[in-house]
């Protein structure tokens, strides 16, 4: 486990910021160690006391970030003020060593930090104009004559490295975006029907009923089982099953409304999560699934129908979520006793 999880426990490895928030620390511990005895090392055996001064300041603002982050602060003004404070370091080393070409190495580790703390378009703009201020201030020494620590050869070199940089990082921070969208979308999505997955229902309900239990909000769950499948399976062959499957799921897509969330419980059973929605409301919704299921023929004459079990609770806890799906799968099963094709539905007032 990183050592920065104790100051906060909330951001895991599953979080978008858990790569961003360890760099940011990463970089401030380097910054504090690296300025704290570079500056020392200048001041007792360099002798450079104007160099020790910027080395202090980047020490300084490196402690004061850490305790800003560590104590809740923002994660992208801190972010912000980290770059800010290695391009002030930056700025001063390049000045102080006017322009030597070992000062110029260090511009090329802005980039990447810039790019991985500012996303694509904050890393461009940022190191963009940084390389076009250090260009434009070569270009200022070589006019005046200062060509014994560059060469107009070296300003072109930086310049062409600078413009590479900066579309190499572009580019690959678009893909690895790319990449990142993507396993976030396969990793919730169930491959067959396109709907949601379990793992994202499990997420979606525990977020819903806590939600729903800070603003005194009922919760409806439609637990929704195909009847008779095995027979269909059976009778037209698994491929005919499967496509069954994903036209019932558009069917449920249609049919509920942007704030639901449908997705695939299990086998040939969707779950519908619907937010502050009351018994009379999801027995509607329910009424509505079944219409349009035995309305719509699937494959050239294929006609299934659905049983569905709803359950709304009108006061919910963290703890309610196993009983919701307890009393939804309960009126499943009463919905197939009494014959299929229909929905059963209870509310309980209290949790
Ligand atoms: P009931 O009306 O009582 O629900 O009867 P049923 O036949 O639907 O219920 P049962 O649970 O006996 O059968 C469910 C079938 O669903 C069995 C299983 O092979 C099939 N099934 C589960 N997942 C898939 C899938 O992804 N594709 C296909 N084609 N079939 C599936
Ligand atoms: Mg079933
Ligand atoms: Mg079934």
């Amino acid at each position: 486990m990183k050592y920065w999880r104790k100051y906060h426990p909330d951001i895991d490895a599953a979080d978008p910021r858990y790569n961003q928030v360890s760099l940011i620390y990463s970089v401030l511990l380097i910054m504090v160690a690296y300025f704290g005895i570079i500056g020392v090392l200048n001041i007792t055996l360099f002798d450079a006391a104007d160099i020790a001064f910027y080395d202090f300041i980047g020490f300084t603002l490196g402690v004061s970030i850490y305790l800003f982050v560590s104590r809740g602060g923002n994660f992208q003004v801190a972010s912000w003020a980290v770059m800010a404070t290695l391009i002030i370091i930056l700025f001063a080393f390049v000045h102080l060593a006017e322009g030597r070409n070992y000062s110029l190495l260090w511009a090329t580790m802005l980039p990447p930090i810039a790019f991985f703390l500012l996303g694509r378009s904050g890393g461009s703009w940022i190191s963009g104009l940084v390389f076009l201020y250090f260009s434009w201030y070569l270009y200022q020494l070589l006019s005046q004559g200062v060509t014994a620590n560059l060469s107009l050869g070296a300003l072109f070199n930086f310049v062409e490295v600078a413009t590479a940089q900066i579309f190499l990082f572009r580019f690959y921070e678009r893909s690895r975006q790319e990449a990142y969208e993507q396993l976030q979308k396969t990793s919730i999505t169930d491959p067959l029907t396109g709907v949601f997955n379990r793992l994202y229902l499990d997420n979606s309900l525990k977020k819903v009923l806590s939600l729903a239990s800070r603003n005194k909000q009922p919760v409806s769950v439609l637990l929704i089982d195909v009847d008779h499948f095995k027979r269909i399976n059976d009778e037209h062959g698994h491929l005919v099953g499967d496509v069954v499957l994903v036209a019932l799921c558009k069917i449920l897509k249609e049919a509920t409304r942007e704030y639901d969330s449908v997705g695939r419980w299990g086998g040939e059973e969707f779950l519908v999560i619907c937010p502050n929605t009351s018994e009379a409301q999801a027995k509607a919704l329910g009424e509505r699934i079944i219409e349009q299921v035995r309305e719509k023929a699937v494959n050239g004459g294929i006609h299934v129908t659905v049983s569905i079990g709803a359950a709304t609770f009108n006061q919910v806890d963290e703890k309610s979520i196993e009983r919701l799906l307890q009393v939804a799968d309960n009126n499943m099963y009463k919905a197939k006793a009494a014959g299929r094709n229909q929905v059963v539905s209870t509310a309980s007032v209290t949790s």
